[in-house]
Parts: C-alpha cells; structure tokens; sequence
C-alpha cells in the first residue's frame, strides 16, 4: 500500500488538489515530489492511485490515475458508546476502535462520567479517526456523533445492544450479530444501579468481560473486536 493521504473533497481520475493538514504532511513532513505514487482516500470506500505532480509548502497538486474499490470493513456493523476517558486515552479508545473497524462511535455521558464530552472533543476525535485510517487501510471512516446522555441513547435501537458491566453479567447467548452490534462502555466509575436498571428496562443485555476490571478503553476494544468476529 503506498503512503496515504485523506482529502474530504470527491475524488475523480484527474487532477486533485490537497491543502491543510494533509498537504503539509505530504510536502513538509514526509518530504513527497513530483512522479511519487500516493493513494488518497475521502471515506467513500474506494481509494485512488495518484502521482504527485507539483508540491509547495502550503498545497500539493496529484494526479488520480485509478479508482479501486478496496473494502477493509468487518463483516459486523459495530456501534461503540462509550464514556471517554482521560486526556490521551480518549485518543487511543479512538484509535484502537478505527483499527479494529467499528463503524460509528458515540460519547457517552452517564452520571458518573468525569470527562464531558464538547464538540471541539468530537472534531479532535474526527480526526484521530483520519489518522488511525491512514495508518490500517480503511477506505470507510468510523463515524462519531455527538455526545449523547444515558437516556437518549437507551431511547435508540440499533442491533443487538449489549452493555458492558463488571457485575453479575448473566452469560449473554451468543446471538447473530448480521443486524449489527451496538456495545456501551461506563466511565472509570462505571455505570450506576439506576443505569443498569434503565438499561434493563429498556431490553438490553448486560454483558461482562471477565472478572477483572477493565479500563474504559480497554474494555471498548476488547468487546468491539470480540463483536467484529461474530457474523
Ligand atoms: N468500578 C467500576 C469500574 C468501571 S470500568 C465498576 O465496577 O463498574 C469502566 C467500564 O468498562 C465499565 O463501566 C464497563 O462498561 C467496562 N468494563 C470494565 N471491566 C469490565 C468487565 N470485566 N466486563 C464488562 N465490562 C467491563
């Protein structure tokens, strides 16, 4: 796979002019020049074999020369909801869920929560999502919504709900998974009595991940994957 680049303009054979971020890691950081193969990406499922064709510090035009239709998806839709977690490991939650290929994330915020999600967060996470899909090979971008409360997510339906709890997980039959998985993940306190209890009352199942406890992001990625093999 040559180096990739994002752009989140519609991509054609032709010319393409990159600017931003993108382009000064082209031109700047990675020092790319003119006849270099790149393929670009914008999320809509293909990539485009392209030429760089001129670069200055600010843009760096490419010629598309073929459009592929390369999928890298799981088989599994995978919908993680999931109180963010500190600093840095809100990234990595992020990062690690763009690897393991979930297709839609949302914060959550639940009572205990420590981090309140913003938008200016979700926009920093959008592009967390750009750079861990540069790095693997999607040609899809996970999706992240908006932060979301407890309630107004028990409200959704989305697939098989599952929610991620320490305690007296009943053993969850392994269901199918075809329309979709959807898992929600507490903050570092966990979910509350009264949580749980809503979450009961609105028809999901509790689903725990072993006796030992888990850090919010870790148990986001272990329980996406595990969700992402099951068909
Ligand atoms: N003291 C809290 C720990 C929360 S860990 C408690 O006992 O609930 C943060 C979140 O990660 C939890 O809310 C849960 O969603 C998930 N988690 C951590 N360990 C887990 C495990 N062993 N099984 C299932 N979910 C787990």
């Amino acid at each position: 796979m040559a180096d990739r680049f994002y752009t989140p303009q519609p991509l054609a054979l032709g010319d393409v002019t990159l600017d931003g971020p993108e382009a000064h890691h082209l031109a700047t950081v990675r020092r790319f020049e003119p006849g270099d193969a790149v393929t670009l990406f914008n999320g809509d499922g293909r990539e485009y074999a392209a030429e760089v064709v001129a670069v200055d510090r600010k843009r760096a035009t490419l010629h598309v020369t073929a459009a592929l239709d390369l999928s890298r998806e799981s088989a599994v839709r995978v919908t993680v909801a999931s109180a963010l977690p500190k600093g840095d490991r809100a990234d990595y939650l992020v990062e690690k869920l763009t690897e393991v290929g979930v297709t839609h994330f949302v914060p959550l915020m639940t009572v205990r929560s420590v981090v309140v999600p913003k938008l200016t967060t979700v926009e920093k996470l959008a592009r967390v999502v750009i750079e861990a899909s540069k790095q693997c090979g999607r040609n899809r971008l996970m999706t992240v919504g908006p932060p979301t409360t407890w309630r107004d997510f028990l409200a959704r339906r989305d697939g098989v709900q599952l929610v991620l709890h320490t305690s007296n997980g009943e053993p969850t039959p392994v269901q199918s998974f075809a329309d979709g998985v959807t898992l929600a993940v507490g903050p570092e306190g966990g979910f509350t009595p009264v949580e749980i209890a809503a979450a009961i009352e609105a028809g999901r199942a509790v689903l725990s991940l072993g006796p030992r406890v888990l850090r919010v992001e870790t148990a986001a990625v272990v329980g996406a994957a595990w969700a992402a093999q099951l068909g």
